[in-house]
């Protein structure tokens, strides 16, 4: 922001220390504050309902000042390479006079299994970086919460002025599916040599993606990597055709090959040119995001319910009393005559 007066700045924050506020998360946000725009992530993922009102609040401000990134998917199982992709690709961005975001969800955090992405040094060079922001998502969350806190906290990365939000996910459960949801382009990286099956991917994540990356493709692994970019350029044209008329592209690449990161960022350009089919794309999404929101809402109501009504109905379902049908519709019913 060309307008900003840094030092001004700097004074005010001091008078707004220990005052969470509303106009302190904001301000910070929108002159690119990294460290305000980490405690706005916090207040977002906190579950006290004042941190809510005060976070609902900032979301509903920050939305006029989003949309304007690029969002970017990349998964992939450990080990495929991910935090080395990011930090290559994230720098290359940077060369380029952008700034980028990553946000990472670990869905190993939710469940006692421990991190599979948080256990080690990722990213470093990255991370100290004046035009990159990291964040991993909280443990300790549900996924469809890790979800809802994901795609607000790139609101805020937007807002923050972020021109590239790179949404990080292990490729293993449902979180990629989530993630697919609120992104424009799905990156999806793959190792040459194992079967699909060996590395956990299901065909439904490959259908989601915009381009499939073959990682480690230098050394003795090369030749591996370029036959297995064959097969799946192969595979690929088994698969229908996306609404938005892309051809999802796949390409290998290494880290150590400066080309290779410069073909993927030209494909994503050349992705990001057709500004309708991502506005459509965001449109649906959107739509998807509320519905499931709402479902989320009555779930939530239903759990409420006094006199353990849902356990009883579950009890009943159990014992064969009812059907999944007659159950939901009955619950339904308690819903709507409780308001
Ligand atoms: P993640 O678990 O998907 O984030 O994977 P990492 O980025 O941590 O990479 C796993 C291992 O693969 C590390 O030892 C990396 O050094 C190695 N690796 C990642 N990318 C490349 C690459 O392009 N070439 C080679 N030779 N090794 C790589």
């Amino acid at each position: 922001m060309s307008h900003f007066d840094e030092n001004n700045w700097i004074s005010k924050r001091k008078t707004y220390k220990n005052k969470l506020t509303l106009p302190y998360f904001l301000e910070g946000i929108l002159q690119k504050d990294k460290k305000i725009l980490s405690e706005a992530i916090t207040l977002i993922e906190s579950e006290r309902k004042s941190d809510k009102d005060l976070s609902n609040e900032l979301i509903d401000k920050c939305l006029t000042y989003s949309g304007n990134s690029m969002r970017i998917g990349i998964t992939g199982v450990p080990g495929v390479g991910k935090s080395t992709f990011i930090e290559a690709f994230g720098l290359y961005l940077i060369s380029k006079g952008k700034r980028v975001a990553v946000l990472s969800i670990d869905p190993s955090s939710s469940s006692s299994k421990g991190s599979i992405l948080g256990d080690k040094t990722r990213m470093e060079n990255l991370s100290k970086s004046d035009f990159a922001f990291i964040r991993p998502t909280s443990s300790g969350n549900q996924l469809g919460g890790i979800a809802k806190h994901t795609k607000e906290a790139m609101i805020l990365c937007e807002a923050a002025g972020f021109d590239v939000v790179l949404i990080e996910t292990v490729g293993v459960g449902q979180s990629e599916t989530m993630v697919h949801n609120m992104v424009d382009f799905f990156l999806l990286l793959m190792l040459a040599g194992a079967g699909d099956e060996l590395q956990g991917i299901k065909r439904g994540i490959i259908e989601l993606a915009d381009s499939i990356v073959i990682t480690k493709a230098d050394g003795d692994n090369l030749v591996n990597a370029k036959n297995a970019v064959n097969s799946y350029k192969t595979a690929l044209h088994y698969f229908p055709l996306k609404s938005s008329g892309w051809t999802p592209k796949v390409y290998e690449y290494s880290f150590q090959n400066i080309e290779s990161i410069e073909r993927i960022y030209k494909l994503i350009i050349s992705f990001f040119k057709d500004k309708n089919a991502i506005l459509e794309n965001r449109k649906t999404q959107e739509k998807s995001w509320m519905f499931e929101h709402l479902r989320n809402l009555m779930i939530n109501e239903i759990d409420k319910l006094e006199g353990n009504k849902l356990d009883l109905v579950l009890k009943d379902l159990e014992n064969n009393k009812t059907n999944a049908f007659n159950a939901a519709q009955l619950l339904y019913n308690i819903l709507r005559n409780n308001e």
